[in-house]
């Protein structure tokens, strides 16, 4: 799976994002007009058991979503799983009734042909087996900046590579989780591959994995063949093949980088990576690639293989 290979337009999504119908600052017309001026392609609200609609702008397409609570493994274990692209009037169940379990609401959000996503399951305290079996769950938030900022809890990427050792092939989109913007805003975001720009298609290249993640860093072409993995990017300080268990690969910026099963191709006038190349370890049973820049800020691509 490598969306640089694609056709298609690459969309910049905010997917996680509330407004005052939920527990956000702002109305969802002051949200649009937010995320239009931060940048970004598309906006998917995602209002706790409330779907917002609110008409996209010439430039900002919105994708009318929600944020459900789902029990997992027992009813202290509270997850959360976002609907991405509600069709018209789904019906959406009662708060009070409608708090099924992990599997149930999963379903209900595939029934809706919506795409569904547990969000922040480090934040949320989840352990990995309390959700990597639950049958049509299409991934989960590798990264929430909104998390992050509040309680340093944004990164779930262990849970991640957990569900992907054991062969759970799970997706990851990074978000905001923006309740304040301008404070908790434009910090992460999805780059879609879509077939155009619109949300059928936006919404299929996030079922399919057509995506990548990012806090900053910017992938520019990614190559990949039964030996190595050759990546393009905006200047990184290290650039990891992370592959399973005790393997990998990994090249790191700087007078005393160390390279490990990689090679720099080219850095830019301060050192920083700008290409390499990679190996793939032989007969793992994933490979994803994560790059990150001088300041911390990250990039994530879905699994390669
Ligand atoms: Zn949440
Ligand atoms: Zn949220």
């Amino acid at each position: 799976m490598n969306p640089f290979e694609d056709g298609g337009v690459w969309l910049r999504c905010a997917l996680h994002a509330h407004t005052t119908n939920s527990d956000g600052e702002l109305p969802p017309d002051k949200l649009v007009r937010h995320y239009e001026w931060a940048g970004f392609d598309v906006l998917a609200i995602t209002d706790h058991w409330v779907r917002t609609v609110e008409p996209s702008t010439e430039r900002l397409l919105v994708i009318p979503s929600t944020e459900l609570n789902a029990t997992a493994g027992g009813p202290e274990h509270d997850a959360h799983v976002l609907a991405l692209g509600l069709g018209v009037d789904p019906e959406l169940p009662d708060v009070e009734v409608g708090f099924g379990t992990l599997g149930e609401v999963v379903a209900w959000v595939n029934e809706q042909g919506a795409v569904p996503y547990l969000a922040h399951t480090y934040w949320s305290g989840l352990r990995t087996d309390q959700f990597e079996g639950c049958d049509g769950l299409v991934g989960i938030e590798v990264w929430n900046a909104g998390c992050e900022l509040e309680v340093g809890r944004g990164d779930s990427s262990l849970h991640w590579d957990e569900a992907l050792e054991r062969g759970r092939r799970f997706f990851a989109i990074a978000a905001d989780d923006s309740h304040y913007p301008g404070y908790d805003s434009a910090l992460a975001w999805t780059w879609v591959r879509a077939g155009e720009e619109s949300a059928e298609a936006v919404l299929a290249a996030l079922r399919e994995g057509r995506f990548y993640s990012s806090t900053g860093p910017v992938v520019h072409e990614l190559e990949i063949s039964d030996e190595t993995v050759e990546v393009r990017c905006s200047p990184v300080a290290s650039a990891t093949l992370v592959a399973g268990r005790r393997r990998g690969a990994r090249a790191n910026a700087g007078r005393l980088g160390y390279p490990h099963r990689s090679r720099i191709l080219e850095t830019n006038d301060d050192g920083l990576i700008t290409s390499v190349r990679l190996e793939r370890p032989p007969s793992t049973p994933y490979g994803r690639l994560e790059l990150r820049d001088p300041e911390g800020r990250r990039a994530w691509t879905n699994p390669l293989w």
